[in-house]
């Protein structure tokens, strides 16, 4: 193996889009891998966890960790990977903040298996069987990953020095966060690699933002025809575009669709989903009880809506009651 840097790619509760973004690099992959050696990236190439376990600790320049941490085996790599590296970013907004996979802290992983083994629709299961942590036959033994009772971010696991944030990051991101690294000039530890500026901040319909909005309802995207010039809150479409870091080259709303707050929040916000919601209560129009709860019950999924990608990592973390490491 040469003496060039070397860097690992890892995923743990992750739907893949993240090591997607790292192929969206397109041509700009080959300067990466004319810089470093990527000596761990579970998805496309076939290096084993042993080969991790037998490098130095200390010896890889850094680790990309995408995906929440839910299994025993994730937390396992997550802490393997983070002694091997002197660097270790958690990669997109699961890792950052529990991601969708957080979202399941509403539920207890009794019920979670319940749903997906016996009452899913498309499930036919009439025994009921679950999958099992040990199973034995002929002598032979078989384990699986243990389900941890929560998800948690990166950060609850393990330490991490930065954060690539996005869901995925964006393909100038990590460019620019290789660069750094590989030229000396990375920031403090802890920087998230983003612009620390909401996303209205930079939005092209900054200028149609009203400074009084007034909600009498809010639509979802395909209720209405979308004025692609006008600020999308305006139109009373939920976009979290005020409680979100920019830097994502503002994609959904150039796409005629509202923020929904994947590269989570500024510095200056502690909670993303809590900070919307209490700037949307400021601003409904009504003011009897009933009204204000006609207007809120437009909102059909308020967890989902506000808390999409920041569960995990919020200051709720998970539904009251869960929260047992079992
Ligand atoms: S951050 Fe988005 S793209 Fe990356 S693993 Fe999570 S859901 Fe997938
Ligand atoms: S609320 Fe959304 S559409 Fe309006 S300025 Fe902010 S990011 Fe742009």
């Amino acid at each position: 193996m040469s003496d060039k840097p070397k860097v690992a790619f890892y995923w743990c509760a992750s739907c893949g889009g993240c090591e997607e973004s790292v192929v969206d690099l397109a041509e700009g992959i080959l300067s990466v891998v004319d810089a470093v050696d990527i000596v761990f990236w579970p998805v496309a190439m076939d290096f084993k966890r042993a080969d991790v376990e037998a490098m130095p600790d200390g010896s890889i320049l850094a680790s990309m960790i995408n995906g929440a941490v839910r299994s025993s085996e994730q937390e396992e790599m997550a802490r393997l990977l983070r002694r091997k590296s002197q660097v270790v970013i958690a990669y997109g907004a699961c890792a950052q903040l529990g991601g969708i996979p957080g979202l399941a802290n509403q539920f207890d992983r009794e019920q979670i298996l319940k749903f997906v083994y016996e009452d899913s629709p498309t499930v036919q299961n009439a025994a009921k069987v679950h999958p099992q942590g040990r199973y034995e036959e002929d002598g032979r033994v078989a384990t699986l990953p243990h389900l941890w009772q929560l998800v948690r971010t990166l950060d609850q696991v393990i330490p991490v020095d930065y954060y690539l944030p996005g869901c995925p990051p964006t393909g100038k991101l990590l460019q620019d966060a290789l660069d750094a690294l590989l030229s000396g000039s990375a920031p403090p530890k802890g920087t998230v690699l983003a612009p620390d500026v909401a996303l209205c901040e930079e939005c092209p319909r900054r200028d149609t933002k009203p400074t009084d909005l007034q909600f009498t309802g809010f639509k979802r995207p395909h209720q209405v025809q979308i004025d692609p010039g006008k600020c999308l809150l305006a139109q009373g479409l939920v976009c979290m575009g005020p409680a979100t870091r920019g830097g994502c080259g503002g994609l959904c709303i150039q796409g005629n669709m509202p923020c929904t707050g994947c590269f989570g929040p500024t510095s200056r916000i502690k909670d993303q989903g809590a900070k919307f919601l209490s700037s949307v209560c400021s601003s409904i129009a009504a003011t009897d009880e009933k009204g204000i709860d006609d207007i809120l019950a437009t909102i059909p999924d308020p967890v989902g809506t506000f808390y999409r990608y920041g569960m995990a990592g919020s200051l709720l973390r998970a539904r009251a009651g869960r929260q047992a490491q079992a």
